[in-house]
């Protein structure tokens, strides 16, 4: 049965005791909502495994928000992929714009994540995007058309088989101005085209939207055809809030 995908990205908050009532909650709640909802927690990387004790008998997946392109050596301050793997990480975020913008990712170094975390089995959820000039300037599918171009040219035409995408326009995130969620419909289904034009093989693709989805909008982008899953920031902070989030989608899909 195909569930609806729903990633929450803490970004870099949360502490030990948000984490413990966070699940304490989750544990009471969220149980009868996950038959239907593939559910992933992107902590920030110190808290990863305390997060993997508290979900692994729970049905919810860990995620990462970063990796290094190295597997081990002389790298301060970074993570490898055999490190997640180790702590049983599943998914790794790739390419978010924050990343982008704040430690000059470039889609070539993007390319080069998703290689390593595909050869380690490991699923990547890859963000795409357009600016609010690029956006006005009508330039939305030709910015993301370009991102996937980068990630072919290194991968190949299978590029796109295992890995999920996450459109989030960067206009929309964290600014509390969602996207239209027929534009997102539209963009979604350019993103499956434009992916199964270059491999005909494909199937099950899924492509979560992320900006700004909260309790009063997420209905909206739920019952778009071709939105399969969320990526959720400040939303997913807290328990209630996210826990509403994964209900609503329980209810719809
Ligand atoms: C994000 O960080 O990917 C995101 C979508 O954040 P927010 O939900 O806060 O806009």
């Amino acid at each position: 049965m195909k569930k609806f995908f729903i990633v929450a990205n803490w970004k870099l908050n949360g502490n030990i005791n948000m984490i413990s009532s966070f699940f304490e909650y989750f544990q009471l709640y969220a149980l009868n909502y996950l038959e239907k909802n593939t559910i992933v927690i992107a902590p920030p990387t110190v808290y990863l495994e305390r997060v993997y004790k508290k979900i692994k008998k729970m049905n919810i997946f860990l995620g990462a928000q970063n990796v290094d392109i190295h597997l081990t050596g002389p790298f301060t301050g970074e993570t490898s992929i055999l490190m997640l793997e180790e702590i049983g990480a599943k998914y790794v975020i790739v390419g978010h714009s924050e990343r982008r913008l704040w430690h000059n990712e470039t889609d070539d170094l993007v390319a080069e994540k998703i290689c390593l975390i595909k050869k380690l089995n490991l699923t990547p959820i890859l963000c795409v995007g357009e600016t609010k000039i690029d956006k006005d300037n009508g330039n939305t599918k030709k910015i993301i058309k370009n991102q996937l171009d980068c990630i072919l040219k290194k991968l190949g035409k299978l590029a796109f088989q295992n890995i999920i995408i996450a459109y989030e326009p960067i206009w929309a995130i964290g600014t509390g101005i969602s996207a239209n969620p027929k534009d997102v419909q539209l963009i979604h289904e350019f993103i499956k085209n434009y992916i199964k034009k270059n491999d005909s093989s494909i199937k099950n693709i899924i492509v979560q939207y992320g900006g700004s989805v909260n309790i009063k909008n997420v209905k909206s982008f739920i019952i778009q055809p071709d939105i399969d899953g969320l990526l959720i920031g400040n939303a997913s902070l807290n328990a209630e809030i996210f826990l509403k989030i994964v209900k609503t989608s329980h209810d719809i899909f």
